[in-house]
């Protein structure tokens, strides 16, 4: 009975992603190799591995998560020296915007599918920060109504519901809004010039929900932090208590 129950458990899973491989061959988006596994979504295994040991080489911004050179500083001295005036209080991010993760978010922006994998590493992100305990709303970047309408889902709504599912906290769908399309025109602008293009491109719709709130902004990718803290500022104004920031990614600009 205890072999039933075993099989059932752990060779079924294994037949059942080898029958799929055979039916649906995938090779590795980053390296070609064949994908083992189903919960590892376009990337080999190995490819994971790859992007969760590239973090490792780097310490990171206590606050923003910036990758920094390696200083051998205590967590608490560990500043990029960029994001003192950002409106959120902290952010983290999954791993840097390189080889699985970013194939993971440009994946994303094409299919409404988030693999098991990446589910388990938005979950040990969340940790990652500080006072989770006191997280009670999660609020997804929004998309502009006519990109939305173009691509038929938010993918930051999407990592909103998998982590909200699993920390069992409640998600703002409607409350923050875009006015501006600021997404398209935004490669290769520095910092500066990104604040100016988000002057204005979001509201509020829903300040009751807001109001007295902790709340964790989520999204895809934290580029500069312009966006994140554009949206805190106007969370913080409407009268939320704190923002914290959890992506998906988080690009390298500061130091590398
Ligand atoms: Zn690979
Ligand atoms: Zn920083």
């Amino acid at each position: 009975m205890k072999l039933v129950f075993s099989a059932k458990k752990w060779l079924f899973p294994l037949l059942q992603d080898s029958a799929t491989a055979l039916v649906y061959p995938t090779l590795c988006r980053v390296c070609e190799a064949s994908i083992d596994s189903l919960d590892d979504g376009i990337t080999c295994r190995h490819c994971w591995l790859e992007n969760e040991n590239a973090r490792l080489n780097f310490d990171h911004c206590e606050k923003c998560d910036a990758s920094l050179p390696r200083l051998h500083l205590k967590p608490q001295a560990r500043s990029c020296g960029k994001c003192e005036s950002f409106a959120f209080t902290d952010a983290r991010a999954c791993g840097i915007y390189k080889g699985s993760l970013r194939e993971a978010v440009l994946a994303l922006k094409r299919q409404p599918n988030i693999p098991e994998h990446l589910q388990k590493l938005i979950l040990a992100t969340f940790w990652q920060l500080p006072e989770t305990d006191k997280i009670e709303l999660i609020v997804p970047v929004p998309l502009h109504p006519s990109r939305l309408r173009e691509r038929g889902y938010n993918q930051a709504e999407l990592i909103a519901q998998v982590l909200a599912r699993q920390v069992q906290l409640p998600i703002a769908k409607t409350a923050l809004q875009r006015q501006q399309e600021t997404e398209r025109h935004r490669a290769g602008m520095n910092i500066e010039q990104r604040m100016k293009s988000l002057a204005g491109a979001f509201t509020i719709a829903a300040p009751r929900l807001i109001a007295e709130r902790s709340i964790l902004l989520v999204d895809d990718v934290m580029t500069t932090g312009s966006t994140a803290h554009e949206i805190a500022t106007i969370l913080l104004d409407s009268g939320a208590r704190k923002v914290q920031v959890l992506t998906v990614a988080r690009a390298m600009t500061v130091f590398g």
